[in-house]
């Protein structure tokens, strides 16, 4: 029998609902349970990748291409889900399905209407992502009382009509500390549980947020006004390291209280020993290493979510904890690297889109090139890597990616042939997992030690093969190429302790115990360096 968990926000959007959903997967699959793990967003765009990522933070990439929410990226980090675009839809996707298939006559003249053909489809996708699992989580996006995520919770609530015995709703809200009062306060999650139930859903377990322990009493208070067992009033304490949550919610035996409301039995002695090990890592490191990553999208820490997560695993690979340091690119491009550089041992340089900000990438990789200092180039980082080289390196002084100067006369970086007809945004991107035969002898081969990898792609240009001599005269090296169509994966630099930039994102597969090996080399080469 499959079981269905809903999680829902209540109060304030923010509160960590991706994390809380992978850390119950977490606990489940520790049990030996199989899962998977479903986001809804209630927004309406249809392709999320479109989406400005100061909004929205970053664009997560599966395998099979799919752009999606980046809670997606944290199931990945803290499950062996077997995550696909299915696994995660918009209110505008739903919405489109429906409203296509009304099209197409597929309704036969029948109203069509939220309920029950909306709900349908949203059932219709959780039971489509059941197949080869015991236990489907579901988030739910948004915050209780949004007009937009009113659909989602509606088919939540049949669900639970359908499958009494088989569904549990856990709501996830916010215990807010008034300092002047020196208390915490309950009345915003009575509020939020009251419009749950007004709707039609008990939830069964409260994941409460604070900033403070929750006394007994307090405890007491928020099940008597949710109608929940006190047991099942979960304190979810702030905490600086993310894989710690698991094992707080074990301390207070949510894993047990959940297969006990699904009638599950605990198939195994939950073994959290590989969390405890990394938590202890993370706070007991023999060194702090600060890397420097620069960027646009700086500012709004979600932008780079897998970058900062894949920096952890390094250092958790390498025994240290990884501070960064962000490096806004425009700052740089006014006042250049000398005001910033410091205490930085590596530099990482992730995607992005558009023209601002790069010259003051550029600027930053010469930095890092003539100061033999470590750095990792990703995409937008890699294709800005070979303009600096082929301006400063090569002396093709007008060097650029087309995208930023479509009229250069040397386009280093360029839209391939195939891709010229096409003028829509979409459709030109080149999205998910693709392999990558590596080169014996480079860092990209001694840090993967095979030499065929597979990495997912989110972008539109490619490096020019026109340049590949040239480059290759002057020190480069293509460690990585993707060999069905001959497209440049990797390029490194002789002469260099690590220098290495890649046209993927290596981000979306690093774990926590399974660090992405070039993370790991990188920061390990970092460490060197900022012993020298
Ligand atoms: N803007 C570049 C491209 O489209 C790089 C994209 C990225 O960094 N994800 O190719």
């Amino acid at each position: 029998m499959k079981k269905f968990i809903f999680v829902t926000g209540g109060v304030v959007s923010s509160l960590g609902k991706g994390i809380a959903s992978s850390s119950i997967g977490t606990l489940l699959e520790s049990h030996g349970y199989r899962i998977t793990i479903l986001k809804f967003d209630p927004y309406l765009n249809v392709d999320p990748g479109t989406m400005n990522p100061f909004q929205h933070g970053e664009v997560f990439v599966t395998d099979d291409g799919a752009e999606t929410d980046l809670d997606l990226g944290h199931y990945e980090r803290f499950t062996n889900a077997h995550i696909t675009r299915k696994n995660n839809a918009t209110s505008g996707q739903i919405y489109n399905a429906v409203l296509t298939r009304e099209r197409e006559g597929g309704y036969l003249g029948k109203t069509v209407q939220v309920v029950p053909h909306i709900t349908d489809e949203i059932k219709n996708r959780i039971l489509a992502v059941s197949r080869n699992v015991d236990i489907v989580i579901t988030e739910i996006g948004g915050t209780v009382g949004d007009i937009e995520s009113l659909p989602f919770l509606e088919a939540a609530r049949q669900m639970q009509i359908q499958k009494e015995k088989d569904t549990l709703h856990i709501h996830l809200t916010l215990i807010p500390y008034i300092k002047a009062a020196d208390e915490l306060k309950t009345k915003p999650t009575q509020h939020s549980v009251g419009r749950l139930r007004e709707i039609g859903i008990q939830p069964e377990i409260l994941l409460c947020r604070t900033e403070k322990p929750l006394s007994d009493e307090i405890k007491e208070k928020i099940a008597l006004f949710c109608n929940v067992k006190k047991g099942a009033v979960i304190e979810a304490l702030d905490t600086d390291i993310i894989y710690e949550i698991p094992l707080i919610f074990s301390r207070q035996n949510l894993d047990n209280i959940i297969l006990g409301y699904l009638g599950l039995k605990a198939r195994r002695n939950n073994d959290l020993k590989k969390w405890k090990d990394i938590v202890y890592t993370l706070r007991n490191p023999k060194k702090d290493i600060v890397i420097g990553v620069a960027g646009k999208y700086v500012k709004l820490h979600d932008s780079y979510k897998s970058i900062y997560e894949a920096l952890v695993h390094g250092g958790i690979a390498n025994n240290v904890r990884v501070i960064y340091k962000k490096i806004d690119t425009e700052f740089v491009e006014r006042e250049g690297m000398d005001k910033i550089a410091g205490d930085i041992s590596g530099i990482i340089m992730p995607g992005g889109f558009g023209t601002r900000g790069i010259e003051g990438m550029i600027k930053v990789i010469k930095y890092a090139r003539e100061r033999k200092m470590p750095f990792l180039g990703i995409c937008l980082g890699m294709q800005c890597a070979c303009v600096e080289f082929a301006r400063n390196v090569c002396g093709l002084k007008d060097a650029a990616s087309t995208e930023c100067n479509a009229g250069t006369s040397n386009p280093v970086i360029c839209f391939l042939p195939r891709q010229r007809d096409v003028t829509l945004m979409g459709g030109t991107m080149r999205l998910g997992a693709y392999s990558c035969s590596l080169k014996k002898g480079t860092i990209a081969y001694s840090s993967y030690k095979k030499s065929v990898v597979c990495e997912r792609h989110r972008h539109r240009y490619e490096f020019n093969n026109r340049y590949r001599n040239l480059f290759e005269k002057k020190g480069i090296v293509f460690s990585g190429i993707y060999k069905n169509e001959d497209l440049v994966e990797i390029i490194e630099l002789k002469n260099h302790p690590f220098f290495v930039a890649t046209q993927f994102h290596p981000e979306f597969r690093s774990k926590p115990f399974s660090p992405h090996p070039l993370f790991s080399a990188f920061i390990r080469s970092s460490l060197k360096h900022s012993l020298r």
